[in-house]
């Protein structure tokens, strides 16, 4: 399908790996120019010429930590106004709702609810005049069902959540469209870690954990970023401008809900 983008730009937050790889990948497929970001500069400049290689199109890489205000300001000045925003950061570390205290949820909440804000406050006024833009926000299939050890990422992005439902509408009338895309477990890094947080608190191997979490999903698999990446790169095509605030979930069913 021919997303009908070609030749628009896209900036991609924590884009150098896993969820944010696979968006810039499928962005890159459909003709999208693009400034990718993490903090890691190595990573980051093989990933951005494997997709000017794949791909042909411009890529423009800054390594930066997103979440702070300097590191914002670095990205936002190399990439300038763009058609396509998805924003994206690694996730807050798992632990028990006893132990996190105000500097924990000051932190989550940087990273995984204002920082995606303020990444949307620099772009909707140039998108909204240029009467075009598409807004992703990577964030977690814990907004619809909880996870408990994840009980940050529950709070930050939850807040997120509720800051797009408002927003996007009222952002709809000028072409500009705002989503969230939610992912249940995908195969990348992140899920490495999990794995090894479960094995390690249950005395079990990593394959086991591994093995014991398919078993909740009924696909009885984990996802790809790459299918995590087409359905971002459908979410910011010409064929979704009707898709307004919504929260698109990918997690091979495994949240137990009727809708
Ligand atoms: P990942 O495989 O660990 O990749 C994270 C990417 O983000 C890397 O490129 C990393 O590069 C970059 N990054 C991390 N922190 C950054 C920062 N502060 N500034 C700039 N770049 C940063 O993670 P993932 O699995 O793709 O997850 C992406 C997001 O989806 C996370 O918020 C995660 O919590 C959420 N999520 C993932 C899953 C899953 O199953 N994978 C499920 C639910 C939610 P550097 O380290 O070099 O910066």
């Amino acid at each position: 399908m021919d997303l009908g983008i070609k030749g628009k730009t896209a900036l991609v937050c924590a884009s150098s790996k896993g969820l944010g790889k696979g968006c810039a990948a499928a962005l890159a497929a459909a003709g999208v120019d693009l400034i990718l970001n993490a903090r890691g500069a190595d990573a980051l400049e093989a990933t951005a010429q494997e997709l000017r290689d794949a791909h042909g199109v411009k890529v423009t890489a800054v390594a930066a930590d997103i979440t702070s205000p300097e590191g914002r300001a670095k990205v936002l000045d190399a990439a300038g106004q763009v058609d396509i925003l998805v924003t994206n950061a690694g996730g807050p570390p798992p632990g028990l709702w006893k132990d996190w205290g105000r500097d924990d949820f000051i932190n989550a909440m940087d990273a995984n609810m204002l920082t995606p804000i303020a990444l949307m406050q620099a772009m909707l006024p140039g998108m909204m005049e240029n009467g075009w833009g598409r807004i992703v926000n990577i964030t977690s299939g814990s907004v619809k069902a909880p996870i408990p050890q994840l009980g940050l990422s529950n709070t930050a992005r939850a807040g997120l959540t509720g800051f797009v439902a408002g927003t996007a509408r009222q952002v709809a009338e000028k072409g500009v469209t705002i989503n969230n895309l939610l992912p249940g477990i995908h195969a990348t890094d992140r899920a490495v870690m999990l794995d090894n947080g479960v094995a390690k608190a249950q005395d079990i191997s990593v394959d086991q954990a591994t093995q014991q979490r398919k078993a909740t999903i009924p696909a009885r698999r984990y996802g790809t970023a790459e299918e995590f990446g087409s359905t971002c790169a459908f979410m910011c095509s010409q064929h979704a401008g009707f898709m307004v605030g919504q929260n698109i979930v990918l997690d091979g069913g495994a949240i137990n809900a009727t809708i």
